[in-house]
């Protein structure tokens, strides 16, 4: 049995690149950048009014000042800003040659003839200054993200129409197990529904990959070997939940070696997910995923989504993540690394959620996230600080 850190390092080490294609931006959220996006343009293009109201000299606040244009934004100045004149000026628009200071309307009086006078107290210029924000030639998106909406804006102020990301992996998912029926059936005696595989087919779509779904292989080396080849063909990984455990019909592993594939680990020292099974091919990954849904759903959010996340590209870690413990936690035995489900009290504070272990996979449903509680760690005491992450 090796550490879960041990096995994560071999995981990701595993990982191997998809392809780069070219995408438009409205097909760009969520995708993987692949290579950085520059700006064409600086920004703003000039210098740009932050507020509603008059253009002036710094020197000139307090005078009455005669007002010489209005300026719209979208339209550039047509007069220069001389001593003892201003002109006004809506957010958003270039200002004036001659000014270096725009007081707001609201600060504003209107005197005889047209002009005007600040009442306020001098202090920001409210001018944006050219370039401030990116500048011509600047790399404003670097590779190696998965695209935001907020990434979206940046990439149409520089007017990015397309850009390169990395092509989806495809991952084949299957499960395994005689007593699992299709989840629109009702089972029967001993039969449960699959709820792993739509879980993970759902996994996988949000980790940004393509999954295809292989059906149900019966505990049989046959069935399985079958649908094994079947999407390891097809796929860069199959991830098939199920028969990894040391049961008498836990045939994963066997046919993992009969395909030819390399077992870089079985057992690892965490929960839950103890016997998950990672193997390699040539520019091929399966993971063979314990059958309980809590399993299931965990190994996948802590192992492979940060493999698929370094398959496309990605491979800046998340932060750790500490918020307090809402109440006492103890478990009897420490050793293996733990992932309990918490929710988050009024206060801000992780409460370990209601969990009667791998099985209960509604404790997930109203749960924020998972604590993790390290290895040898048998007792934490409330208020102290855990490491988090969110599901
Ligand atoms: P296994 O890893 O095959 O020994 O299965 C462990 C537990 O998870 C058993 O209680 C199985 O019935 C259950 N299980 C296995 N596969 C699935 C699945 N696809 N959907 C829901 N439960 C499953
Ligand atoms: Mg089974």
């Amino acid at each position: 049995m090796i550490t879960f850190e041990e096995a994560f390092t071999i995981v990701k080490e595993s990982a191997f690149r998809t392809g780069k294609e070219e995408v438009k931006i409205s097909d760009a959220a969520g995708r993987a950048l692949a290579m950085p996006v520059k700006s064409d343009m600086d920004m703003p293009p000039w210098n740009k009014s932050a507020v509603d109201g008059y253009a002036c000299r710094r020197e000139d606040l307090g005078k009455e000042l005669t007002v010489l244009e209005t300026v719209a934004a979208g339209v550039m100045p047509s007069k220069t800003v001389m001593p003892g004149s201003c002109s006004r000026i809506m957010t958003g628009a270039a200002v004036p040659q001659g000014t270096d200071y725009v007081f707001m309307l609201e600060n504003s009086e209107e005197k005889e003839g047209g002009r005007v006078i600040f009442t306020g107290r001098p202090g920001n210029d409210n001018i944006a200054k050219a370039a401030e924000d990116f500048f011509s030639g600047q790399t404003v998106l670097k590779a190696g993200r998965y695209i935001k909406p907020q990434d979206i804006a940046v990439m149409a102020a520089v007017g990015a129409m397309e850009v390169t990301v990395s092509c989806k992996a495809g991952v084949g998912v299957i499960s395994t197990g005689d007593e699992l029926v299709e989840p629109d059936r009702m089972p029967a005696g001993a039969q449960i529904r699959n709820s792993n595989a739509s879980q993970l087919m759902a996994q996988v779509a949000r980790a940004g990959a393509l999954g295809t779904y292989y059906g149900i292989a019966r505990d049989e080396e046959a069935a399985i070997e079958a649908l094994l080849r079947k999407a390891l063909k097809e796929n860069d990984v199959v991830l098939i939940s199920g028969g990894v455990s040391f049961g008498d019909f836990d045939l994963v592993p066997k046919v993992m070696r009969a395909l030819g594939l390399t077992i870089h680990f079985d057992q690892v020292a965490m929960q839950p997910g103890k016997p998950l099974t990672f193997c390699t091919g040539e520019k091929k990954a399966v993971f063979g995923l314990p059958g309980n849904p809590v399993s299931t759903f965990v190994q996948f959010e802590v192992m492979v989504r940060p493999f698929l996340d370094r398959m496309a590209g990605v491979i800046t870690e998340e932060p750790v993540m500490l918020m307090p413990l809402a109440a006492d936690y103890s478990r009897k035995r420490a050793e293996r690394l733990a992932w309990i489900p918490f929710t988050v009290t009024p206060a801000g504070e992780a409460l370990p959620a209601e969990y009667h272990g791998s099985g209960h996979i509604n404790a997930l449903t109203g749960a924020w996230g998972l604590i993790t509680i390290p290895l040898g760690q048998s007792w934490i005491q409330k208020g102290e600080m855990v490491s988090v992450r969110r599901i």
